[in-house]
């Protein structure tokens, strides 16, 4: 059964009656621009067709009741109860409620009406992959109680409160990618987001190119650390270079130039983070160029560089995304491979060529699981549209 069916089934069973609405917002890969969105550079990532749904009504209770199919848990929360992160009953909110409920939290604190809900969801976004499963469980609640409150905001706004709802609610410092993919994304195109003036747009993927993810099923548990390890050493780096290079706010207004001719005043470790950040700004320049074109072998070739910077100089790789991205890119059809998202674990993408998209699938899990011992999911996907209401009933 397919998940908008299920959730209007799990509905039904849960609430006796059929929900108002289903609203569904995807997952996303970033094809490039890899730690870069908290430095202020360029991304581009699409939005995928995994995705969460919520099959949802208005509540006749002053507190929402959500069901996760995924965790088959209940949890309810109000108005009143949110700021403390506790439920109706006054027990703590589970940790997958924090999401839900931090979209309610910046939604009251912005005087937009979110009225309690009956709600009952559920993805098929991998969780803690590195595809973002989080970003699209803050959207989807974001669309679910926009349809409820009746007013609407653009989707890029949709986007920075449910990132404010994740960095000062859930406390993650995420930086803007991720929610605005889940929110602005659109069907066979990549999205060219500039992080500091959060213009965008959108960039033709070609048709007879598959993107293809792959997951390693490795989860690291420090991968949330480690993450927050890279963010201060960019900010150090930033402190050491202001010293030549006043003007600058971010490794953003580096150039490749002046961080070659600095680099020796930074710590090992430091100069190591920030020339993968400053060089992948500039990979960053020659995309739209080289899409507008459709030269998806020379885009291919930034993804594998973009790959070993990952690994030799930003060091979130692990051997299990090593090894996936080094068989895929022996691969035939096969332009690009790496990691997608923080790193540590999780995915990789590839871009293949549409009709060498299946096989690279099999030979890629085959391949991996000869070597490693773990069994890879391996599915093609497309470039997908953003947060959205599926269905509404008559
Ligand atoms: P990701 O890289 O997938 O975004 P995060 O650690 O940022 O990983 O977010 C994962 C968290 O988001 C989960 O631990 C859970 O709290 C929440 N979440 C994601 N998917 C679901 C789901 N299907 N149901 C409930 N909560 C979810
Ligand atoms: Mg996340």
């Amino acid at each position: 059964m397919k998940l908008i069916e299920q959730v209007a089934a799990r509905y039904q069973q849960k609430f006796n009656r059929q929900p108002q609405f289903i609203v569904r917002a995807p997952g996303r890969v970033n094809l490039l621009g890899e730690h870069v969105d908290y430095n202020a550079g360029l991304v581009l990532p699409a939005a995928i067709d995994r995705a969460t749904y919520i099959a949802c009504s208005p509540a006749p209770a002053p507190h929402s009741t959500l069901w996760a199919v995924d965790y088959n848990q209940m949890a309810t929360f109000s108005a009143q109860s949110v700021s403390a992160k506790t439920q109706a009953d006054a027990t703590p909110l589970p940790e997958w409620a924090f999401y839900p409920a931090g979209i309610l939290w910046t939604l009251l604190q912005e005087n937009l009406s979110a009225p309690a809900m009956n709600a009952v969801f559920a993805s098929d976004v991998p969780r803690g992959a590195g595809l973002s499963s989080s970003a699209s469980v803050e959207l989807s609640f974001m669309l679910a109680w926009q349809t409820l409150g009746g007013w609407s905001v653009p989707p890029m706004q949709l986007a920075l409160l449910a990132q404010k709802a994740e960095n000062r609610y859930v406390g993650v410092n995420c930086g803007i990618m991720d929610q605005f993919a889940a929110a602005c994304g659109v069907e066979h195109k990549a999205l060219l987001l500039d992080c500091r003036s959060l213009e965008w747009k959108e960039l033709a993927l070609p048709p007879d190119v598959s993107i293809v993810v792959a997951d390693t099923t490795i989860r690291r548990k420090l991968a949330d650390s480690e993450y927050n390890d890279r963010r201060q050493s960019c900010e150090e780096a930033v402190r050491f270079l202001q010293k030549s290079l006043p003007h600058i706010h971010t490794l953003r207004d580096v150039r490749v130039e002046d961080f070659n001719r600095l680099s020796d005043q930074l710590p090992v470790k430091t100069e190591r983070r920030a020339r993968h950040v400053v060089e992948e700004i500039e990979r960053m320049n020659q995309v739209e160029a080289l899409l507008a074109a459709g030269d998806i072998q020379t885009f291919g070739q930034l993804m594998n560089q973009c790959q070993r910077s990952l690994r030799d100089l930003y060091a979130v790789s692990c051997p299990e995304l090593d090894a996936l991205v080094e068989i895929a890119q022996t691969l035939k059809g096969c332009y690009g491979a790496r990691l997608t998202g923080a790193g540590f674990g999780g995915c990789t993408v590839n871009l293949v060529a549409a009709a060498q998209a299946e096989a690279f699938a099999l030979t890629l899990a085959q391949k991996y699981q000869t070597q490693t011992n773990l069994q890879p999911e391996v599915y093609i996907t497309h470039a997908a549209r953003g947060a959205e209401v599926k269905w509404k009933s008559e």
